[in-house]
C-alpha cells in the first residue's frame, strides 16, 4: 500500500542551481548536446522537425480524489497553463480528445470491473466489491471518477491512433500514464490503465512496441499485462526495496513464456542523483532500442522521481528528467509521451512544461511566464527549481549502479535481435470509425480532434 502520509517538507535550502547540471538542455545550442548520443547508434536519426500532437481532455484538471489524497489532477491545469503561457501550443497541434468508451476500456479491463467503475458513486454503500476491486484509501471513489478515467484513457488512445496512422511523430498526454491499474483491480491511485490500452492499439499496426517508465514506482500494471509477450518490451526504472510501493520490479523479473527477456527492471535505492540516473538510463536504453528495434515507443514520465517529491525519494532535477525524454526522442521513432505520478504539483507542472518544450524542440526561458497560477511557483518563479540538492542521502554507489548496468546488458544479450512478428489481419476498430466520430472543435478543422487553441 502507498503510505499517504509520507509527506516531506519542501523546506531544504539547496546549494546547487539548475545551471550546474550537465543536463540543462537550454545551455547548449539546439542538438549540440545530443550528437554524442549517436556515436554508437548509427542506424538512428533524430527528428528533424517532429510533428507533435498534444492532448488535453476538457476539464481533466478539475477532479478531486479527496482533500488529503496526494494525487491532485489540478497539476494538469497548472501544466497546461505553463505550456500555453510559454506559447508551446504554437509548435504543436492541440486536441481535446473524446472520452474512451466502455467497449474501449474493456479491450483490457474485465467487464465486471468496468461495470463497477461506471456505476459506483461516493454514496454507494460498502459491499464486497470494494474489497474485490481494491477500492480503499489509495483508490477512493470520488465524484466523476469514471468520467476522469474515460477522459485520460481517451486521450492516450487518441494519441496512439494518431501515431499508428502515421499522422504525427510525437503524441503527448500528460493526464495519462496511470501504470498501476490492473485488468480487474484499481491500484496506486490508478483505475484504468490507459498505457496498456494505448499499447494494444499500437500493436494493431506495429510489430513491436517499447514501453519505458521513469516514474519512481515500478510500472507493474503494464509489465503484468505484457509479461508473456515478445511484442512489447517493458523497461522500468524505479525505487525498489524497503516495502516501497508496489513492492515489485526486482531485477530478476524478466518475463515468462514468449515474453522471457522482454521485461527489464532497473531497481534503484533512495537518493539517486542526476549523474547516476541519466548515465544508467542512456547506457541501458541505447542498446535496448537498437536490439529490440521497436516500431514505436511509449514513455511514461512520472514526475515523482524528481527531488523534493511529496511521495518520492530520488534527487533528480527537472533537467535530468527531461534529458531522459530528449534522449528517447532523439531515436526518431513514433513516440507516445504520458504523465504518471508526481505529487509536489508545482514541480510536476514545471517538469512536464519543460518536457513539452524538449519534445517540440523549443528553448524556453527559465523565468516562468505569468499564469493564473503564479502563487504556486513562488518565490522563485523559475522553471528549473533546484531539486537535486541531496535532501535524501544517495544510497546508490557507483559500484552498485555499475553492477545493475552489467546485469541488464547481460539480459539484453538474450534477445539476439528482435523477434520476427507475423502481423495478423488488423481487427476492426473497436470504436467503429474513430476518425469520423471525433468531436468537431471550435474552429478546429482536423478530423482527429478539436483544436482548443
Ligand atoms: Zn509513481
Amino acid at each position: 500500500m502507498v503510505v499517504l502520509d509520507y509527506d516531506h517538507a519542501a523546506g531544504s535550502s539547496p546549494s546547487h542551481t539548475f545551471s550546474d547540471s550537465p543536463f540543462f538542455y537550454d545551455r547548449s545550442a539546439a542538438n549540440g548536446s545530443g550528437q554524442a548520443l549517436f556515436q554508437n547508434a548509427s542506424n538512428v536519426q533524430p527528428h528533424s522537425n517532429p510533428h507533435v500532437s498534444y492532448y488535453f481532455p476538457a476539464g481533466v484538471g478539475h477532479y478531486h480524489y479527496g482533500e488529503r489524497h496526494p494525487m491532485k489532477p489540478a497539476r494538469l491545469t497548472l501544466t497546461n497553463g505553463l505550456v500555453l503561457a510559454y506559447g508551446l501550443h504554437n509548435h504543436m497541434q492541440v486536441y481535446t480528445p473524446r472520452e474512451a468508451t466502455k467497449d474501449e476500456l474493456e479491450a483490457f479491463h474485465d467487464s465486471d470491473y468496468v461495470d463497477f467503475l461506471s456505476t459506483v458513486t461516493p454514496s454507494t454503500p460498502p459491499s464486497p466489491a470494494f474489497t474485490r476491486f481494491n477500492f480503499a484509501d489509495d483508490c477512493p471513489v470520488f465524484d466523476g471518477m469514471y468520467d476522469f478515467c474515460k477522459s485520460y484513457a481517451g486521450a492516450s488512445l487518441a494519441g496512439a491512433r494518431k501515431l499508428a496512422a502515421g499522422q504525427t511523430d510525437i503524441a503527448i498526454n500528460w493526464s495519462g500514464g496511470l501504470h498501476h491499474a490492473k485488468k480487474c483491480e484499481a491500484s496506486g491511485f490508478c483505475y484504468v490503465n490507459d498505457i496498456v490500452l494505448a499499447i494494444m492499439e499500437l500493436l494493431r499496426y506495429h510489430p513491436r512496441v517499447l514501453y519505458i517508465d521513469i516514474d519512481i514506482h515500478h510500472g507493474d500494471g503494464v509489465q503484468e499485462a505484457f509479461y508473456n509477450s515478445n511484442r512489447v518490451m517493458t523497461v522500468s526504472f524505479h525505487k525498489y526495496g524497503n516495502d516501497f510501493f508496489p513492492c515489485t520490479g526486482n531485477i530478476n523479473e524478466i518475463g515468462t513464456s514468449l515474453g522471457k527477456h522482454f521485461c527489464l527492471n532497473v531497481p534503484l535505492q533512495d537518493g539517486i542523483d542526476d549523474a547516476g540516473y541519466v548515465s544508467l538510463f542512456k547506457s541501458v536504453m541505447e542498446p535496448c532500442i537498437t536490439t529490440f528495434r521497436p516500431a514505436s515507443i511509449v514513455l511514461q514520465c512520472g514526475a515523482d522521481s524528481l527531488g523534493l517529491d511529496r511521495l518520492g525519494c530520488f534527487n533528480l532535477s527537472i533537467a535530468a528528467h527531461g534529458e531522459c525524454v530528449r534522449f528517447i526522442k532523439s531515436f526518431g521513432l513514433p513516440l507516445l509521451v504520458l504523465g504518471g505520478g508526481g505529487y509536489t504539483i508545482r514541480n510536476v507542472a514545471r517538469c512536464w512544461a519543460y518536457e513539452t518544450s524538449v519534445l517540440t524542440g523549443c528553448q524556453i526561458p527559465d523565468t516562468l511566464p505569468n499564469t493564473p497560477y503564479d502563487a504556486f511557483f513562488a518565490p522563485s518563479y523559475r522553471l528549473h527549481e533546484a531539486l537535486q540538492a541531496g535532501r535524501v542521502e544517495n544510497q546508490n554507489s557507483k559500484a552498485s549502479l555499475e553492477k545493475i548496468r552489467v546485469q541488464i546488458l547481460e539480459q539484453l544479450r538474450y534477445l539476439h535481435g528482435a523477434p520476427s512478428v507475423q502481423m495478423q489481419e488488423i481487427p476492426p476498430d473497436l470504436a467503429g470509425g474513430w476518425l469520423e466520430e471525433e468531436m468537431p472543435g471550435s474552429g478546429g478543422k482536423d478530423a482527429d480532434g478539436s483544436k482548443t487553441s
